[in-house]
């Protein structure tokens, strides 16, 4: 199964590090392989200015490495969505990101700095509110609010209910209208993760008898255009095997 996706999100200077901090800590405690992906919309600079890395990029590299005994860091001058990312990252029990306010692909923690920015936070995926020390928020609500000296409750939440992160392909293929719907049905426990086309697809793509290797959302996005087209066709409701061979 893919790793278990969970954002922490809100405004700047909320604290959302510290709970990305807290919950990895604890996730890593019990045991589990845990990645976190952090979103900016800020511009700044990634790379140290003068060093090799960044002089290697400023003569034109479009993609540099910088690989060390136990660590390695890799430079691409193009954006990758969340998705892509998540597959950069390798094989993970978890992954807590922070940030993405306005993606709707995964379960979110919501970090609210006073009771007006709540509503604002929310998409109908929230799992859990946590309190940082100097938040002033004090509201009712449905949600479990937690404070983050208590984050093995929070920790509890997010084992029980973090999802792997949806394709984003909006294609109703799992029968709900879009992956937001598809992840309120997950969170509320009404459907499971494999009614989605992006998991446990058995789409291959081989060229010259050799199997393509592909992500998930690039499988999905191939599987999903081929499943449209059949639909136009006369009886293409009812294909189970569909094979797609040419020579070129
Ligand atoms: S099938 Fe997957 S990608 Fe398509 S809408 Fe449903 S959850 Fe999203």
């Amino acid at each position: 199964m893919p790793a278990r996706a969970v954002a922490v999100t809100g405004y700047k200077n909320s604290g959302k590090t510290r709970v990305v901090e807290t919950l990895t800590q604890e996730l890593t405690k019990r045991g589990y392989k845990v990645g976190t992906i952090k979103h900016t919309a800020d511009n700044i600079t990634l790379d140290t200015p003068g060093k090799d890395t960044q002089r290697h990029r400023a003569a034109g590299s479009k993609a540099t490495a910088i690989l060390q005994e136990n660590t390695t860091a890799i430079f691409l001058d193009r954006h990758l969505t969340l998705q892509q990312a998540a597959e950069h990252l390798g094989p993970l029990d978890f992954l807590v990101i922070e940030g993405f306010k306005t993606l709707d692909t995964h379960a979110r923690i919501l970090v609210p700095r006073e009771n007006s920015e709540l509503d604002s936070l929310r998409n109908g995926l929230a799992i859990a509110v946590v309190k940082v020390p100097e938040s002033m928020y004090d509201a009712e609500t449905e949600l479990p609010v937690i404070s983050l000296d208590h984050v093995s409750e929070l920790a509890d939440i997010v084992e029980s209910k973090a999802y792997p992160l949806l394709p984003g392909l909006n294609c109703h293929g799992c029968g709900y209208d879009d992956c937001k719907s598809m992840g309120e049905a997950l969170l509320a426990g009404e459907t499971e993760i494999n009614q989605c086309i992006g998991y446990g697809s058995s789409f291959t793509l081989k060229v010259n008898d050799q199997t393509v290797s592909m992500n998930n959302f690039t499988r999905a996005t191939m599987e999903n255009v081929i499943l449209g087209f059949l639909k136009t066709l006369k009886g293409g409701d009812e294909a189970r095997k569909i094979q797609l061979e040419f020579e070129k």
